[in-house]
């Protein structure tokens, strides 16, 4: 018999019949002999509408009062679901996270979890009862309610998971796994059965939404096995797991992009030290944060930069730069907000040379332009203008093809 924790999502449990289709899963798991923990978030939309309710009142509204809301919206969702599945016969008791003893810092609306006490969900389970407990929620050590931050059910679901010694941690969601690359993009995407935690947080920091970051890395220092399903489809999703030397790897796994940034460039800057610093560290204490940053080497006593930020952040970067620019003697400062990251992700990468080159051949193929490039051990990413995405993202789709299902799988 397994130790199975599944999580279930807003748009999951969205409405009484989802949450009947919930109980359905939940039954069916439990019929093939596995003890079940069930963790959901509140109905899609609630939190939201819980929040517009508190800036009601005041507009940047933050701490305990807002924790001691927004936590009722998974208090509805988990006696919702243990009424459906008592009514279809199957035990169950629903417990708030200050009820398990999920036990949190102080750090109201983003709490980070200290320790759970286990024992009241090892006692049900051992009756035979399925446990389903509350998402997104703990208490401090004084008794105050908490909240993990947006989307924080996930890690809730893999905390519990780790503290419980689950076999496996599942997520269901509205997608069926996780793709080479948004299926609404390039069409012929493919669901991956496998993929690494390292390359999942990679996918995930570059802009794929499928699960919390914080979650996903809980997972991977814990060594829970992840695994990302439908709600509303069958299928095995896809497994985040650890790499295998006996894995046949695939020279990259997904292609993730971010259309969210801007691009700044600050030209002629004398080239002397401390530069970077009064240029970016102004950006920084301003509280934006820079992505990719590119210094040119210096000639004629001068140098370039080049760095993007939050397309949120452009006008208020530019304005820092402007100014710093003028302060050092820079020859000009330019911008340009229709920019797009692509990236290519994969461990293979570190086995395989010529993968960079790979990439710059199938985007020069179609004639598009780098205007940046990074690279770590994993990944390598450009910055080509914005009206290059789709192209861009297909034609490395191709180059890779990642349509082709990886050997050993
Ligand atoms: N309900 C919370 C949110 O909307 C937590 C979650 O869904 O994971 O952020
Ligand atoms: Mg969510």
């Amino acid at each position: 018999m397994s130790l199975i924790v599944q999580k279930y999502g807003g748009t999951s449990v969205g409405s009484v019949e989802r949450i009947q289709n919930v109980a359905d899963r939940v039954i069916a798991a439990r019929r093939q002999g596995h003890e079940l923990v069930v963790v959901v978030s509140a109905m899609s939309g609630e939190t939201d509408r819980l929040l517009g309710l508190a800036r009601g009142i005041r507009a940047n509204i933050d701490g305990r009062e807002l924790d001691v809301l927004l936590s009722t919206g998974e208090q509805v969702t988990i006696a919702l679901l243990a009424m459906a599945l008592e009514a279809k016969g199957c035990p169950a008791r629903s417990y708030t996270g200050a009820q398990v003893q999920i036990l949190t810092d102080s750090a109201h609306n983003k709490a980070r979890i200290r320790d759970i006490d286990g024992a009241r969900v090892r006692r049900d389970l051992a009756d035979g009862k399925v446990v389903v407990v509350a998402g997104f929620q703990g208490v401090d050590e004084m008794g105050n309610i908490t909240t993990l931050g947006r989307g924080g059910s996930d890690t809730t679901a893999v905390a519990l998971a780790t503290a419980l010694k689950a076999d496996e941690c599942q997520i269901f969601t509205d997608v069926d796994g996780v793709y080479t690359t948004d299926p609404r993009v390039v069409p012929k995407a493919r669901r991956l059965d496998r993929i690494t935690f390292e390359e999942m947080l990679e996918m995930a920091s570059l802009g794929s939404k499928v699960l919390q970051i914080r979650a996903v890395e809980f997972a991977g220092k814990y060594n829970v096995p992840l695994r990302v399903l439908s709600s509303f489809q069958e299928g095995e999703g896809t497994l985040i797991t650890f790499e295998e030397e006996s894995m046949e790897q695939a020279l990259i796994s997904g292609i993730a992009f971010n259309q969210n940034e801007a691009q700044l460039t600050v030209a002629g800057v004398p080239d002397q030290p401390g530069v970077a610093y009064r240029l970016l560290g102004a950006v920084a204490d301003a509280n934006i944060e820079v992505d990719m940053i590119v210094q040119n080497v210096g000639a004629d006593g001068t140098t370039d930069f080049t760095f993007t930020v939050h397309r949120n952040d452009f006008e208020k970067a530019l304005g820092i730069v402007h100014s710093r620019a003028e302060a050092l003697g820079a020859r000009q400062v330019t911008g340009d907000d229709k920019i797009v990251k692509i990236s290519i992700v994969g461990v293979g990468m570190r086995s395989h040379a010529g993968i960079a080159s790979k990439m710059f051949e199938a985007l020069a193929a179609e004639g598009i332009n780098i205007r940046m490039i990074s690279t770590s051990e994993i990944k390598i990413s450009v910055v080509v203008d914005e009206k290059y995405l789709e192209l861009g993202v297909r034609a490395l789709h191709d180059a890779f093809e990642l349509e082709q299902p990886r050997s050993g799988q």
